[in-house]
């Protein structure tokens, strides 16, 4: 394995991920992931700067517009004042009315024409709650509508009038009306250039309110003037209650007048978080404020943002499902691949997989299989030829320890058989017999009728023995015309018994070589164990003592020890 393979490998291991399908379902994410965040992450951006710039830039076009509309008003009502106060009728009979020479009548005559036109001027402009001419002394000389209210002057005014500058008033709530209402005045001067007073009106917001009313941005944005202390004069959202009792912070006050038309954000006077910008409107120091709610304006943003964020998790959730199937089509034959080579290895051969169309792993399904019924077919035929194998063996065992002629037991066998007898009964405490037995004149008979004639003899005897004795019993071919029996948990007397049976049987058995009828007959010797001796030669030796007997003492018969 080359080195990068090995340390992708153990990173990836380190957090779990071993598996096929869970690499692939990584690979799936993060390159779905990378650039789908971007692409999500730029056009959020993008459209943040798009729609921060347009609620600026609204912000900032009605607070300019407002602020001028308001700006031509306040000018507009100062020159009023101007004309009011300039008009002939004002100067010449306030001038009368403060002559000491004049008398009582000509005084009241001059107030009632001031009076009278100060009450006509007041029906025709809507703007004025009250006008009213006021000394030099601040005493109200004439009145539209004498002895309702205080004059409520600037400290300076007179040097205002003198001087020529606008006198403007403080506003302040009026409680009968729910408007703000404010003093402006413009100086009265006689014909000679002389000041004799002050023409002031009581000038109400209403037309203020219009002007504001008919900006109505966007559905949650307001509008409202402001004094330089943070006082609400006038706004779109309606005043319920005095001046003081509504105001901005200081501190946000005082940040909205230094960074003019800037739009930022900030607690308004109902304590709601806003973002707003604020122009000044320089003939009354006042300032007008645009605000929209913070969280509504940026609700599309906001909006903006969580359908970003749901995009993307959606396309991360499809690919990521894709991936996973994916996977599984990959994993699953891999899988059954991985069991099938277990079941191989563990010796299970009957397996097959289904079958993987195309691809390598379709390759790899179909070579496993191939791979499989070859084993099946190599372990089959190996399993036919051990079985041959085994057969041979036990042909080729028994062929060893078998005489070809009788199908008896041979010498060698006898030797094996006896030692585990001997061992057997001498463990069990048990007697056996042996039987020596061989076919009298047997060398005549072969002399008379041939070899051939004799081996058949060999063979029926050897089938006479087998078939007179147990099952347990054990005959073998000693060598030429000569066998011994051995019979197991079997004494002396009852191997004699069997020997004389078996003798008996040969003797009975009709042989007809040539058509000749000839008498076969054997004799036997018989010794036992332990009583002739505990070993093999021994008991062999007296078995073939005790046949020497028989022969000696004339042949078919049984000599027992
Ligand atoms: P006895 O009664 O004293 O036993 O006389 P006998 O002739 O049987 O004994 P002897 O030992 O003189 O002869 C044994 C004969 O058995 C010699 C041999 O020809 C014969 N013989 C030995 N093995 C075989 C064999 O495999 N086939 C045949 N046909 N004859 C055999
Ligand atoms: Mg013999
Ligand atoms: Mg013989």
């Amino acid at each position: 394995m080359a080195s990068w393979e090995v340390s992708t490998s153990g990173f990836l291991n380190k957090f779990g991920f071993q598996s096929i399908r869970s690499k692939i379902i990584i690979f799936a994410l993060i390159s779905t992931l990378i650039p789908s965040l971007a692409m999500g992450w730029l056009s959020y951006i993008n459209n943040q700067r798009f729609l921060t710039e347009k609620i600026n830039q609204e912000l900032q076009s009605v607070t300019s517009h407002t602020s001028r509309e308001i700006d031509l008003w306040l000018k507009e009502r100062l020159y009023d004042i101007r004309v009011f106060s300039s008009s002939f009728v004002v100067s010449k009979n306030l001038e009368t009315m403060l002559r000491k020479k004049s008398s009582k009548d000509q005084r009241k005559t001059a107030r009632r024409h001031i009076t009278d036109y100060l009450r006509s001027v007041r029906k025709k402009f809507v703007d004025y709650e009250e006008l009213m001419v006021v000394d030099r002394n601040e005493n109200i000389v004439a009145s539209s509508a004498m002895g309702k209210t205080a004059v409520h002057l600037p400290g300076d005014w007179l040097k205002r009038a003198n001087s020529g500058t606008p006198i403007i008033g403080t506003p302040v709530w009026d409680e009968f009306h729910k408007t703000g209402v404010m003093m402006v005045a413009a100086p009265i001067v006689s014909a000679r250039g002389r000041l004799l007073g002050v023409l002031a009106a009581k000038l109400n917001f209403r037309t203020l309110q219009k002007i504001l009313d008919n900006y109505n941005f966007q559905d949650t944005g307001h509008l409202y003037v402001i004094s330089p202390e943070g006082a609400l004069l006038v706004g779109t959202q309606r005043l319920d209650a005095g001046f003081m009792e509504t105001r901005l912070s200081p501190k946000t006050t005082n940040r909205l007048f230094a960074l003019e038309a800037i739009v930022m954000e900030f607690s308004n006077y109902r304590n709601i978080d806003v973002i707003g910008a604020l122009n000044k409107i320089p003939q009354a120091g006042w300032g007008i404020i645009a605000e929209l709610e913070r969280d509504k304006a940026y609700a599309e943003i906001f909006h903006l943002r969580n359908i970003t964020i749901a995009f993307v998790a959606g396309i991360l959730l499809l690919v990521g499902l894709s991936a996973y199937l994916l996977g599984l089509t990959i994993v699953g034959p891999l899988n059954r691949l991985i069991q099938g080579a277990d079941k191989v290895a563990s010796g299970d051969l009957e397996v097959s997989l289904p079958p993987v169309t195309g691809g390598e792993l379709g390759f790899m399904t179909s070579v496993f299989n191939y791979m499989v019924e070859r084993l099946r077919q190599g372990r089959d035929k190996l399993a036919a030829v051990n079985q041959a194998l085994e057969e041979r063996n036990i042909e080729l065992r028994e062929l060893s320890v078998t005489d070809s002629l009788t199908g008896l037991f041979n010498r060698e066998h006898l030797h094996e058989t006896l030692v585990n007898e001997l061992a057997r009964s001498e463990r069990h405490q048990h007697e056996f017999g042996i039987l020596m037995l061989d076919i009298d004149r047997f060398k005549q008979f072969n002399d008379n009728f041939g070899h051939l004639a004799g081996d058949e003899v060999l063979r029926k005897v050897a089938s006479i023995f087998k078939s007179s004795v147990r099952s347990c019993d054990y005959v073998a071919r000693y060598g030429g015309e000569e066998f011994i029996i051995m019979l197991p948990e079997t004494p002396m007397e009852e191997a004699v018994q069997a020997a004389e049976r078996i003798r008996a049987c040969v003797e009975k058995e009709p042989f007809s070589p040539e058509g000749k009828r000839i008498k076969i007959t054997i004799s036997v010797g018989v010794s036992s164990f332990p009583q002739h001796g505990t070993g093999e030669e021994a008991l062999i030796q007296k078995a073939d003592e005790a046949l020497y007997e028989a022969k000696k003492s004339g042949r078919n018969r049984v000599v027992p020890l």
